[in-house]
């Protein structure tokens, strides 16, 4: 059971699970440090990459993990991290999900692990919003309305679609992307959680690791536009390749794209430059909308300085590179 509850925390089984297990807030801080480490992880992934990093072994540290996480967001009360964070979990159990679905071939002993479509539907209160025939799910517009406000793209416009006695037709992989949406909603929906003072006293060093992430990164007001001539080296050598006609590996692409739009450079030359260096209008635009929030701030900043290295993308270091970690501090220190 409790692997199917740590692949999707925010069930109210998962939760019964929780209650039942004797889990005890602060004898879990005091003396479960793995569990304690893994819930810091959940949150610095989801700042870093948007993912709530590798899945943990043992599936009660996995789950118990979990409420320590919205823990950590609720005392930490920033926006910014809260939508992040809860994007983060909700795309992680997108993944199991649609691993469940379309894994017919597992073991018996796993497949209490998977969850329907009509249990999930069920825990985000849109069983009758959606109807399954085959493989084409049919919803109600207001569903449907209520969730593709999260969705980067114009195809998911009304005016793109059919309207038929008040439901929108979708396939599978639409479905999952909606599904998402609404486990996004179901997660955030209770943040942030009152949180008694002892356990903030216990978990200052986990906060304290937070917010020095939170404060490199400068979640919410965006950085104001910077000058080619402030731009780090990793960024000038990744635009280079771009004007050499080089397809950029994916994690650079968005490294390069979520710079830009952190650094407000105006959306349509950001489209005009790529599609002038020969990248396709379409992968631009869904990347463009991939990394920034509907109300066109930044869902994903670029990547610390030590992923950028694991990308290989850390090129041409320079003096004011020993002291930032960060390519988003770069402009900053050079005009200090
Ligand atoms: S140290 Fe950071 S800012 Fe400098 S080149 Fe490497 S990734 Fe870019």
């Amino acid at each position: 059971m409790e692997l199917l509850h740590s692949k999707y925390p925010f069930i109210s089984s998962a939760k019964e699970s929780v209650a039942n297990s004797g889990f005890n807030l602060i004898t879990t801080i005091e003396s479960n440090k793995t569990t304690v480490n893994r819930a810091l992880e959940r949150i610095l992934c989801a700042i870093e990459e948007g993912s709530i990093g590798s899945v943990h072994r043992d599936a009660t540290v996995e789950l118990l993990s979990y409420p320590l996480a919205r823990i950590l967001v609720s005392i930490v009360n920033e926006p910014g991290l809260t939508h992040r964070y809860a994007w983060a979990e909700s795309q992680s159990a997108i993944v199991h999900f649609q691993e469940d679905t379309e894994n017919k071939t597992e073991l018996k002993s796993i497949t209490s692990a998977k969850l329907s479509l009509s249990s999930l539907l069920d825990e985000l209160n849109i069983k009758n919003d959606i109807i399954c025939a085959g493989d084409i799910f049919s919803i109600s517009v207001e569903t449907y309305l209520s969730l593709i406000s999260y969705l980067p793209g114009a195809t998911w416009k009304l005016a793109f679609q059919a309207l038929s006695h008040g439901k929108i037709n979708v396939d599978q992989s639409e479905l999952y992307k909606l599904l998402g949406v609404a486990i996004f909603q179901k997660i955030k929906s209770d943040l942030p959680l009152k949180i008694p003072n002892e356990a903030e006293k216990l978990l200052q060093n986990q906060l304290k690791s937070i917010h020095s992430y939170i404060d490199e990164i400068d979640l919410e007001p965006e950085l104001g536009p910077v000058s080619l001539d402030s731009f780090p080296p990793c960024m000038m050598n990744l635009l280079k390749r771009v004007e050499s006609n080089e397809k950029l590996q994916t994690q650079s692409l968005f490294s390069l794209i979520s710079f830009l739009i952190s650094t407000q450079t105006d959306e349509e030359n950001i489209l005009d430059y790529f599609t002038t260096n020969s990248f396709h209008p379409s992968l631009i635009q869904s990347t463009m909308g991939y990394l920034k929030d509907k109300d066109g701030s930044t869902l994903y900043p670029p990547p610390s300085c030590a992923t950028m290295k694991t990308y290989g993308d850390c090129i041409n270091m320079d003096d004011i590179c020993q002291s930032i970690s960060h390519p988003l501090q770069y402009s900053s220190k050079k005009q200090s």
